[in-house]
């Protein structure tokens, strides 16, 4: 026979291992796999693993305790199985009795099929077939329906389905983790809470705004705007109010209904004689209230006459829901913030003064805190905002407001460079349409007939008699509070 295969040639024979190398290799192989860690167990899994375990044990014990009593027998002299037992008899806190009975499930009406529960006199049955409450299926039965009564977020699974028998350590334990759970996620939830704006309001005025959210005016509350002495402003996404939609971005202005912030308040209204009546009779949160109307009604003046202000959606007490002047969550910036060339800026103070105008003569209002802080700039305009305050030529004061107000704008545009922006006495001249002569000592005589000018009115007013006056919360006298960058 040749030595070369008549087929070809022969493929290699494969080297030969032996036995052991074989084993040593499956071994291998073995401990890798065994050396690869489960993934540690967290959360729920981690405490069912536990809770599991420990049933485990419990069990365990139990039947020792069989092997014992069985070894034992009726010896006088006794062995311990102590040393074996898996949980310790100091641990199994059987007396925490107290801690199990934290919440009792016997009264709850929903439950479908209630576990056979222990009366109060502590034991069932008669003579050999007594179950007292310390009996395991009983008492394990009884602790896998207290699970149901574990915060909602813990996931209990259907253990009464399952003839789960919890012992009291293991639902102590549990109970334990769940609790401590809670606490945790308390602690988060307040540092949440504390960092949302909502936290700026009390909780009355928060359930207001919650409301919103749950009737759809509103889709969702967003964040703070601004926080003022006087009132806090939101940005909020709207809803819809019946069927209407309301604008896709709105806020919401909650005036502030502390104490004291009515006291600086009080000051400004109750000289005024004709709210004494009224005013008197209303509770601080009541005269609140007041303010969101009024500015709700000046607003919806100056609308009318077309002046770019918000346009209100909703009052609630004393909540005011209107169009957002803004967009895509940046609000428009204030007049002083705003950097405008000046061109810009002439046009800015152009239209300041005929909207102005448009308010002392169309609206009969004078806005009472005009100045470049109330004032927004959005979409090549000036927006005026912030009207709670605004009052009709007819209030004591009201020429005093419109004084200042001119003095604010007048000053504003001056400094911005604005040569087209009058004094102060022309400015007021402009706007009311009353032709006081501007003289000599300029501001002393000006003011004097502003005053006497004031005078005239109130008499006039009187001689009409005060209750020919609609005690409206539209006269209700500003708060003289100028706005300032705090
Ligand atoms: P306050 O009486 O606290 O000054 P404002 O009405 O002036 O209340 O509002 C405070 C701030 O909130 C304003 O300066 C402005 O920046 C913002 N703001 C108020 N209303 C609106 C609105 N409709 N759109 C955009 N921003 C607004
Ligand atoms: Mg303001």
């Amino acid at each position: 026979m040749s030595k070369h295969s008549p087929w070809g040639p022969v493929a290699p024979e494969p080297r030969s291992c032996s036995l052991t190398e074989v084993m040593s290799e499956q071994l291998a192989t073995q401990l890798e796999e065994e050396n690869k860690a489960p993934p540690p167990l967290t959360g729920y899994d981690l405490m069912l693993a536990k809770m599991l375990q420990m049933q485990f044990d419990r069990e365990f014990d139990d039947q020792l305790l069989r092997e014992e009593k069985k070894f034992n027998g009726d010896s006088k002299v006794s062995i311990s199985f102590e040393n074996y037992r898996m949980v310790h008899p100091y641990e199994d806190s059987d007396s925490s009795e107290d801690e199990v009975d934290w919440q009792d499930t016997r009264h709850d009406p929903y439950r479908a099929e209630k576990p056979q529960t222990t009366p109060r006199k502590g034991f069932t049955g008669k003579g050999k077939n007594i179950t007292t409450k310390h009996d395991a299926v009983t008492c394990g039965r009884k602790n896998t329906a207290r699970m149901d009564n574990f915060a909602p977020e813990v996931h209990v699974g259907d253990g009464m389905g399952m003839d789960l028998k919890l012992s009291n350590q293991v639902f102590n334990s549990l109970k334990q983790h769940c609790n401590s759970e809670q606490r945790r996620s308390a602690r988060l939830h307040e540092k949440k809470e504390h960092s949302t704006a909502e936290q700026a309001v009390d909780p009355r005025t928060r359930l207001l705004m919650y409301k919103m959210v749950n009737a759809g005016v509103l889709e969702n509350i967003n964040g703070c705007i601004s926080t003022g002495k006087e009132s806090v402003v939101f940005h909020a996404n709207g809803g819809s109010l019946e069927e209407q939609p309301v604008p896709d971005e709105v806020v919401l202005k909650v005036f502030k209904t502390t104490l004291n912030e009515f006291k600086n308040r009080d000051r400004y209204i109750k000289d005024d004689y004709r709210f004494i009546d009224r005013f008197s009779k209303l509770n601080p949160r009541k005269v609140i209230r007041l303010w969101a109307e009024k500015e709700m009604h000046n607003l919806t003046r100056m609308r009318k006459a077309e002046i770019p202000c918000p346009e209100v959606v909703l009052l609630k007490k004393h909540i005011l829901v209107m169009s957002f002047i803004g967009k895509d969550h940046v609000p428009a910036p204030k007049l002083k913030d705003v950097l405008l060339g000046s061109e810009d800026m002439k046009t800015a103070f152009y239209q300041v003064l005929h909207v102005m105008q448009q308010l002392y003569q169309e609206c009969n209002l004078v806005h009472a805190d005009l100045s470049e802080y109330n004032m927004l700039w959005h979409e090549g305009k000036v927006w005026l905002i912030d009207v709670s305050q605004s009052v009709e030529p007819t209030h004591p004061h009201a020429l005093e407001f419109l004084f200042r107000d001119c003095r604010n704008v007048s000053t504003f545009f001056q400094k911005r460079g604005v040569s087209e922006a009058m004094s102060v006495y022309e400015l007021f001249n402009l706007v009311s349409g009353l032709n006081i002569p501007v003289g000599e000592e300029e501001e002393a005589e000006f003011m004097a007939e502003i005053e006497a000018l004031e005078k005239r009115n109130e008499d006039h007013v009187q001689r009409r008699g005060k209750k020919t006056f609609p005690a409206s919360c539209e006269d209700v006298g500003p708060p003289l509070q100028p706005d300032s960058d705090d």
